[in-house]
């Protein structure tokens, strides 16, 4: 089997493996990024979500994420230079009531992605449609991590690994410990419609015609009535498919997506046949991937816990700060408001360094949804803005511990916080929301 050797591996190009790479290469590692999808941008380009949630603490406006996920924002013309609250965004593309933020165009994600990496060849390399499927450990280490791409199987050399995959394939596959939601989040297809014109009445009918589409058996589960405008007037973005699934078991992953595709058409059908303002729309694109909230977490050296959460416990080796709701999505119908529970809202929160590292091995950070948090804890911290802020935090690490020729799980996490903070970047404080 070919062999490539680099100093950092990035697997995953999401939300967190796209800020890691670049936080990495930029801090001085030689960088490899590999990626399942032929782009990066995670569920931003693979599902078609435009926000950046997480960025913004909703009640006082201000960012309590900077750094990368601010330079993308800034790079497409959302926010300001020296942007730090929510009036420096551009004022089409944020719901106040959410304390939201969306990007006009995710397709333009992909070619700012592709540029940004390019930017940075020197250092950072990226391959596209590469899938890992293995790794062999060594010594409490991944010595090296197996890919498979249209040159059949490399095994991948690298000094520090970041698992941003989502589902914490690479922990998994090294024997770290996990932990798995019950139940599981649903999983959605997004979906967009063309040409629709909304008056008055088309956003509850379209609830209504779900409601009765259900009854009638033709729709297992939904989200009702799950229909935004967020990209045009006239274009309806539509997240209201839920797919109970198991995403790490591949039968159980395949199943989901075929329904998941099923159940989109059935609503565009039912709309367009049913719905003041559907009469001569078109169904424009899904996807390509079915959406995955939630499947295995590390159960790292610090768990992130609902307490941490409540009484916004401080972390000397805080990398990040987290502050969206409790976002928890019922694999099973609902209505009006997509998530249940409290919604509790927490005020901005540190995530400690800790949570990115896995227990038995020494090499390996995990970044992004799969990071050590409890059930409750990532309901919060999962969302995307937060996972760049996690990635980024692991992309400094690594390049960290190369250059102190050490491993990610035995560096310090205030070493982690200082070097973010001189990069404009790092956890939330009065200071550094200047
Ligand atoms: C349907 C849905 C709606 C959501 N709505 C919102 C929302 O409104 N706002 C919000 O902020 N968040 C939302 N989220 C949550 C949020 O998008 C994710 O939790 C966030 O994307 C986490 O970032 P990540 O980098 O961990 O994962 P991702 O962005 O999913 O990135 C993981 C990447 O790893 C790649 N990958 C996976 N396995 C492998 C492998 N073995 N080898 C190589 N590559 C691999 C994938 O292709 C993907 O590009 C939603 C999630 C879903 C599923």
């Amino acid at each position: 089997m070919k062999t490539i050797q680099t100093e950092t591996l990035v697997c995953g190009g999401g939300c967190a493996g796209i800020a890691a790479a670049l936080a990495s290469a930029r801090s001085g590692a030689q960088t490899l990024l590999i990626e399942r999808a032929g782009f990066s941008g995670g569920i931003i380009t693979t599902v078609g979500l435009p926000y950046f949630d997480g960025l913004i603490d909703k009640p006082s406006g201000r960012f309590v994420v900077k750094g990368i996920a601010l330079e993308l924002l800034q790079r497409l013309g959302v926010a300001r230079d020296k942007a730090n609250h929510i009036d420096d965004l551009r004022p089409d593309l944020i719901t106040r009531y959410w304390g939201s933020v969306w990007i006009p165009n995710v397709e333009e994600f992909k070619i700012l992605t592709d540029q940004l990496i390019l930017d940075h060849r020197d250092r950072l390399s990226v391959l596209y449609h590469t899938v890992a499927c293995d790794v062999e450990v060594r010594s409490q280490r991944v010595n090296a991590v197996i890919v498979a791409n249209k040159d059949g199987l490399t095994r991948i050399e690298a000094r520090q690994v970041i698992d941003c995959t989502g589902d914490g394939d690479i922990a998994n596959w090294a024997g770290c410990p996990t932990i798995s939601s019950t139940p599981l989040m649903p999983l959605t297809m997004h979906f967009r419609i063309g040409n629709v014109v909304p008056v008055e009445q088309t956003k509850p009918l379209a609830k209504q015609v779900l409601i009765d589409a259900h009854r009638e058996g033709k729709l297992p589960q939904f989200y009702g009535p799950g229909l935004i405008f967020a990209f045009a007037k006239d274009e309806g973005y539509v997240h209201a498919t839920r797919v109970p699934a198991n995403a790490t078991d591949a039968a159980d992953f395949t199943r989901a997506e075929i329904q998941g595709r099923r159940d989109a058409w059935t609503i565009f059908n039912e709309w367009k046949s049913k719905v003041p303002g559907f009469e001569n729309s078109y169904y424009i694109m899904s996807g390509p991937f079915i959406g995955v909230r939630d499947t295995r977490r590390i159960i790292g050296q610090h768990v992130l816990s609902l307490e941490d959460l409540q009484k916004t416990n401080r972390y000397d080796d805080a990398i990040a700060t987290g502050c969206w709701f409790l976002d928890i999505h019922p694999p099973e119908t609902s209505l009006d408001k997509p998530f249940t529970g409290s919604g509790f809202q927490p005020a901005p929160y540190d995530i400690s360094y800790r949570t990115l590292i896995p227990q038995k091995i020494s090499n390996l950070l995990v970044a992004g949804r799969c990071h050590s948090a409890s059930t409750e804890a990532s309901a919060s911290s999962r969302v995307t803005a937060t996972a760049m802020a996690l990635g980024e935090a692991a992309g400094q690490a690594a390049s960290l511990a190369i250059r102190a020729q050490t491993d990610v799980g035995l560096i310090s996490g205030v070493k982690v916080r200082e070097q973010l903070t001189t990069h404009n970047s790092g956890p939330f404080t009065e200071a550094t929301s200047k």
